[in-house]
C-alpha cells in the first residue's frame, strides 16, 4: 500500500472530504448488519408461532427505512470520494504539466512526446482510481470484515464462524501472489500503451512525407506490430484480472459449504436455533462483497501504483539546466561576447564549438554562415542558456549567461528558430504570442515589416484566419515570415534569427534585411544564413567551419581575404544572375 502513502499528501490536504465520506461509509456498514438479525428473529418467531402482526410490520417498516437511508448515504459517500480523485486526477495532471514546460530540450530529446501523452492521458487515470475507489474498498472491506465477523461471532456461534473462516489463508496468498504478477504486467502494458501513442503521433504529423515515400503499407504493418504487442500486453494483464474472481467465489464457496453443513450440525445439536443459521448465512452473504473488493483492491492498487511509478519517474526529472542561485535580474546593454567557449551537447562525447572567441558591440549585427552541420544554430541555442555549458565563457552586457536569470534572458532575447512553429490558432494570435496585449495595429506593422502584409489579403478572414490543422495551409515561406514578425512584435533587445530568410526569395529578404536595419537601429540583431547576402550588411560576420571560427570581418574584409566567404559569395551571386536573366 505504498501507493497510499505516496499519495498522502493529497489525502492530508482534503482530509474533510475524505473524513465525512469514511464516516457515512462506516455508518453504512454498521447499518448492513441490522436487515439479517431482524429476519434471523422474524424466522425464529415464525417458527414458534410467536409471530404478531404488529411484529411483522415494524420489521418491514425498518427495512424500508433502513433502505432509504443507505440510498441517501450511499450516493453521500460516492459522491464525495469520487469528488476527491477527480480532484486528485486534476492535480497530478497540472503538476505533470507544469513539469513539461519547466523541462529543457535534453529532456524532450530523451522522452517521446506519445509516451508523454500516453501518461496524462491513461496513467493518471489508473492513479485516480486507486485513490477513489481503492480507499474505498480498503476501509470498507476491512472494516466490513472485522465487523460482520464480530458480530457473527458474538450473536451467533464462534467455532462456526472460525470454521467458515479456514479458506481465507488461501485468499490471502492468492491475491498476493496475483497482486505482484498484475503489477509488473500493467507496467509493461502501460509501456507499450506509450509506444503505441508515439507511433500514432508520428504517423499523423508525418502523414505527408509517408505518402510522398509511399510508406503507408509498411507503416501500417510496423503499426500493426506496436498494436499487437499492446495486445498481447494487455491480454497478459487480463489473464490474471480474470483469475481474482474465480478464485474468490470459489473460495467463498467453500465457507458456504463448511457454513451450511457444520451449522446444519449445530442446528441439530441445538447449539444454535435455526433463525441463527439463516442469520449466518447471510450474514456469510454480506462478506462476499468485501472479498471480491479486496481481490478488486488488489487489481486496482497495483495498477495504480505501476502507473504511479511511472509517472513519479517523470517528476523526478529535474531540468539540467539551472538557475543561478542569485541570479542577475536584468542585464544591462547588449553586448555579446564570447571568450574560448567550447560546447559539446550532453550524451556525447565530441565538441560541437570550440574555442570561440568574438565581441559584438552594442547594436551591432552579428552575421553567422558556414556549411551545414557547422554549429550556427547551435550557437544560437547556446545564447538561450537551453544547455548546460561552461562557466564564464558567453557574456550578455557583460554578465555571464549562466549568471542571468531565465526571465531576464529570455526577455532580453527575441528568437525566430530554424524550425518555425505555428500554433493552430489566428494569424494575430500567432503575431501576439509573447506580446498578447498588443493591438491589431502593432501586429499589422509587424506582418508588413516581414513582408508579410500583401499575403495576408489573399486570406478572405485577414489576421483572423486560422493557422494549422483546422485552417489554411501556409507556405514554408509565409511560415517563416509569421516567425519572424511574431519576434519582431516583440521588439527585444537582442533578435536572433536562424537561418529564417531561407525559404524567401532574394528580393524579399533583401526587403526584410533593410526593414531590420531600420527597425532595430541601435538594437542587436544575429542572423545565420545560407544565403550571404542576408548578412552583407553585418558589422562581424563569422565563417564556422566544423564548430571553429575560420574566416571573421565585415563583408569587405572577407572579400579581400578571398577565402570561403569569398568564393561561396561570388557563386552565388552568379547563380542569382542567371536566375535573373531567364
Ligand atoms: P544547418 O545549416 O544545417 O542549420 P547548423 O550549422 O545550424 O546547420 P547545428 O544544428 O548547430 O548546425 O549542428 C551542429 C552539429 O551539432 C551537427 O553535427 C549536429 O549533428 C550536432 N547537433 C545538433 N543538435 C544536436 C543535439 N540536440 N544533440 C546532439 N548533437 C546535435
Ligand atoms: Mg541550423
Amino acid at each position: 500500500m505504498q501507493i497510499l502513502r505516496d499519495l498522502s499528501c493529497f489525502f492530508r490536504a482534503h482530509w474533510k472530504r475524505y473524513t465525512v465520506g469514511i464516516a457515512f461509509l462506516f455508518l453504512i456498514d454498521v447499518l448492513m448488519l441490522w436487515p439479517p438479525r431482524l429476519v434471523g428473529e422474524t424466522v425464529d418467531s415464525i417458527r414458534n408461532g410467536s409471530l404478531t402482526t404488529a411484529h411483522l410490520t415494524e420489521s418491514v417498516a425498518i427495512l424500508l427505512s433502513l433502505g432509504i437511508a443507505l440510498y441517501v448515504m450511499r450516493f453521500i459517500w460516492r459522491y464525495l470520494l469520487n469528488g476527491g480523485a477527480l480532484i486528485l486526477e486534476r492535480t497530478l495532471r497540472e503538476r505533470l504539466f507544469s513539469h513539461l514546460t519547466r523541462m529543457t530540450p535534453s529532456f524532450y530529446q530523451r522522452r517521446r512526446s506519445g509516451d508523454l501523452m500516453a501518461i496524462a492521458t491513461n496513467d493518471i487515470p489508473a492513479v485516480e482510481q486507486t485513490a477513489s475507489m481503492g480507499v474505498l474498498t480498503l476501509v470498507d472491506s476491512l472494516f466490513m470484515t472485522v465487523l460482520t465477523l464480530g458480530v457473527m461471532m458474538v450473536t451467533i456461534d464462534w467455532k462456526l464462524t472460525l470454521a467458515a473462516l479456514i479458506p481465507m489463508p488461501f485468499l490471502a496468498w492468492s491475491t498476493a501472489y496475483y497482486g505482484r504478477l498484475l503489477h509488473e504486467r500493467f507496467y509493461l502494458a502501460q509501456e507499450a500503451f506509450g509506444e503505441m501513442n508515439d507511433h500514432v503521433q508520428q504517423s499523423v504529423s508525418g502523414v505527408r512525407v509517408m505518402r510522398a515515400f509511399v510508406q503507408e503499407d509498411k507503416d501500417v504493418d510496423a503499426f500493426r506490430r506496436v498494436s499487437e504487442k499492446t495486445l498481447e500486453r494487455n491480454v497478459n494483464v487480463s489473464r490474471i484480472d480474470a483469475l481474482f474472481d474465480p478464485t474468490i467465489a470459489i473460495i467463498i464457496g467453500f465457507s458456504f459449504l463448511i457454513g451450511l453443513g457444520y451449522g446444519t450440525y449445530l442446528v441439530f445439536t441445538s447449539s444454535i436455533s435455526l433463525g441463527d443459521l439463516v442469520a449466518f448465512n447471510l450474514y456469510l452473504g454480506l462478506l462476499i462483497w468485501p472479498m471480491f473488493a479486496f481481490g478488486w483492491l488488489i487489481n486496482v492498487v497495483q495498477r495504480g501504483s505501476a502507473s504511479l511509478k511511472r509517472l513519479s519517474e517523470m517528476l523526478i526529472e529535474e531540468p539540467d539546466v539551472h538557475e543561478a542561485n542569485q541570479p542577475v535580474t536584468e542585464a544591462k546593454g547588449n553586448s555579446i561576447e564570447a571568450r574560448h567557449f567550447t560546447f559539446t551537447y550532453p550524451g556525447t562525447s565530441k565538441p560541437v564549438l570550440q574555442d570561440l572567441s568574438f565581441s559584438l558591440g552594442e547594436g551591432e549585427t552579428l552575421g553567422i554562415v558556414g556549411r551545414t552541420g557547422s554549429g550556427k544554430s547551435t550557437l544560437c541555442r547556446s545564447l538561450l542558456h537551453q544547455y548546460r555549458m561552461q562557466d564564464d565563457a558567453l557574456f550578455i552586457g557583460g554578465v555571464a549567461i549562466e549568471r542571468l536569470s531565465f526571465d531576464a534572458l529570455r526577455a532580453k532575447i527575441g528568437y525566430v528558430p530554424q524550425e518555425h512553429l505555428l500554433f493552430s490558432r489566428t494569424i494575430a494570435e500567432n503575431v501576439a504570442f509573447g506580446k498578447p496585449e498588443a493591438t491589431e495595429q502593432e501586429v499589422l506593422r509587424a506582418l508588413e515589416l516581414a513582408e508579410m502584409g500583401r499575403d495576408l489579403m489573399q486570406f478572405s478572414e485577414g489576421l483572423e484566419t486560422m493557422v494549422g490543422e483546422k485552417g489554411v495551409t501556409l507556405s514554408g515561406g509565409q511560415k517563416q515570415r509569421i516567425s519572424i514578425a511574431r519576434a519582431l512584435l516583440m521588439d527585444a533587445d537582442i533578435l536572433i534569427l536562424d537561418d529564417s530568410l531561407s525559404a524567401v526569395d532574394a528580393r524579399t529578404e533583401e526587403r526584410i534585411v533593410h526593414h531590420l536595419r531600420q527597425e532595430r537601429a541601435g538594437k542587436t540583431t544575429i542572423i545565420t544564413a545560407h544565403r550571404l547576402s542576408a548578412v552583407q550588411h553585418a558589422q562581424l560576420i563569422l565563417v564556422l567551419e566544423e564548430g571553429r571560427i575560420v574566416e571573421r570581418g565585415t563583408h569587405d574584409e572577407l572579400m579581400l581575404l578571398g577565402g570561403w566567404y569569398a568564393e561561396q559569395y561570388r557563386r552565388q551571386q552568379m547563380e542569382q544572375d542567371v536566375v535573373g536573366q531567364e
